[in-house]
């Protein structure tokens, strides 16, 4: 049997976007599931928007992501390949020289016929490639276009199997076409469902229109990444354990998982809703997973740096299980490390006084300082009462952690500095 070989190829005329990851993703995991081969193959024929810093930055957040490639390959790289083919296809008139108003170019002579291929996902299509006509397959001997350049290659580097976009689908009979002028074989093709935004329109710049690299630098673990674009089109088969007769929706797959279970009959038709509040939960159950001194480790770069290190460890450990991605550290935590100015207002609990507001902090400060029960003062004299101000003073915010993790991170001097200031702020009020 041949080994299948699947492929990546990005055009580097933009940052490397999500749908393309979500491309690379399935052809990985398509190829290592039967021991075969994936490959990343930069196409950069179109000279004039393609950019060297665009195939450094597919390739950095390839890898980044997980998706080692067995193979590299860059068209420019290849020009004499094509020239080579181009001359055979213009030697035995498959292609001809067209003179036109704009320069000339290279077109296929078309034979017109029906073209048909069993999409491993969508079932048999059929088209009348009449209405093609003879379409361009090259600017010259020394230029082919992507559809010439992307045959050739995939013939040459044995492409077994060509997953990609739904977008594509329309590429395939001219690229079929141009196999047969080439005698080349042609590989099975598979056209992924395309990636929708949440209200089904076509993914924008806002919702996950993003490139990959953009999920990186706002701090998501890349497993977590995978995991959820492994998601937008696939789900494995559902496990055979239930709740109260329900399957159960497993939505967490480390890689491994992933090949064992990947298969292209199980990828649906229909298009891909990308959730972002999916990936933040499966983010967050990454993050959860990591071991304290792994957390701290990659929650380092996030971490702006006149924070200092003093409460770092007890403040990573406070929001290790609360945040979904690694730059909520930043907004999530800064009290800890910078108290912002609070309005006096949110130091009281409901419909307490100020005076009874001021005197819980005053008699918290006293049991603080002396290692006293504070729980207990506020079991005697209402929780909220009690509990609701100092939370505020430690972290001048409506919401945030309990007071007691707060102080275990601060630790007893700052806690009664920071007290102390509520009380300093209420005296003046009142
Ligand atoms: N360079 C094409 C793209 O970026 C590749 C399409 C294909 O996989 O054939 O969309």
């Amino acid at each position: 049997m041949r080994k299948i070989r699947t492929r990546l190829a990005p055009s580097p005329t933009g940052l490397l976007h999500v749908g393309n990851a979500r491309a690379g993703i399935f052809n990985f995991l398509f190829a290592k599931k039967n021991d075969g081969e994936f490959i990343l193959r930069i196409e950069d024929t179109d000279i004039e928007r393609s950019r060297k810093e665009y195939e450094e930055n597919a390739k950095e957040a390839l890898l980044w992501l997980g998706l080692n490639w067995d193979e590299f390959y860059r068209q420019s790289d290849r020009k004499e390949i094509y020239l080579r083919h181009i001359k055979r296809l213009l030697g035995n008139g498959s292609a001809y020289v067209s003179k036109e108003e704009k320069g000339s170019v290279i077109r296929l002579k078309n034979p017109g016929t029906i073209i048909s291929f069993n999409d491993l996902i969508r079932g048999k299509i059929e088209v009348d490639t009449k209405d093609l006509g003879d379409f361009v397959i090259a600017k010259n001997e020394e230029t082919p276009i992507y559809h010439l350049a992307a045959v050739i290659d995939d013939a040459l580097m044995n492409i077994t199997h060509v997953i990609r976009g739904e977008d594509h689908i329309s590429n395939t009979p001219r690229q079929i076409l141009i196999q047969q002028a080439l005698r080349c074989p042609t590989p099975k093709y598979a056209h992924l469902p395309l990636i929708l935004a949440h209200d089904r329109s076509k993914l924008s710049k806002r919702e996950g229109g993003e490139a990959l690299s953009d999920y990186k630098k706002m701090g998501y673990p890349p497993e977590a990444v995978f995991n959820f674009l492994a998601l937008l089109g696939w789900h494995p088969a559902p496990e055979q354990s239930s709740v109260r007769g329900r399957p159960l929706e497993r939505e967490i797959f480390s890689k491994e998982e992933l090949i064992e279970q990947f298969s292209l009959e199980r990828v649906q038709k229909g298009g891909a809703i990308f959730d972002k509040g999916k990936l933040d939960w499966i983010s967050k159950e990454y993050i959860k997973k990591l071991e304290e001194k792994d957390f701290l480790e990659k929650l380092t770069p996030f971490v702006p740096e006149e924070w200092g290190r003093e409460n770092m460890a007890g403040a990573a450990r406070l929001f290790k299980d609360r945040i979904s991605k690694f730059s909520d550290f930043k907004r999530e935590a800064k009290f800890i490390f910078e108290l912002d100015d609070y309005d006096t207002g949110l130091l009281i609990w409901k419909n307490a006084s100020m005076e009874d507001t001021k005197k819980h902090l005053e008699k918290v400060y006293e049991l603080v300082s002396s290692g006293g029960d504070v729980m207990a003062y506020a079991d005697e004299v209402g929780r909220g009462e009690v509990l609701w101000p100092l939370r505020v003073a430690l972290s001048g915010l409506k919401n945030s952690p309990g007071p007691f993790e707060i102080m275990e991170v601060l630790e007893k001097k700052e806690s009664l500095a920071r007290i102390k200031k509520a009380i300093a702020l209420i005296s003046w009020v009142g």
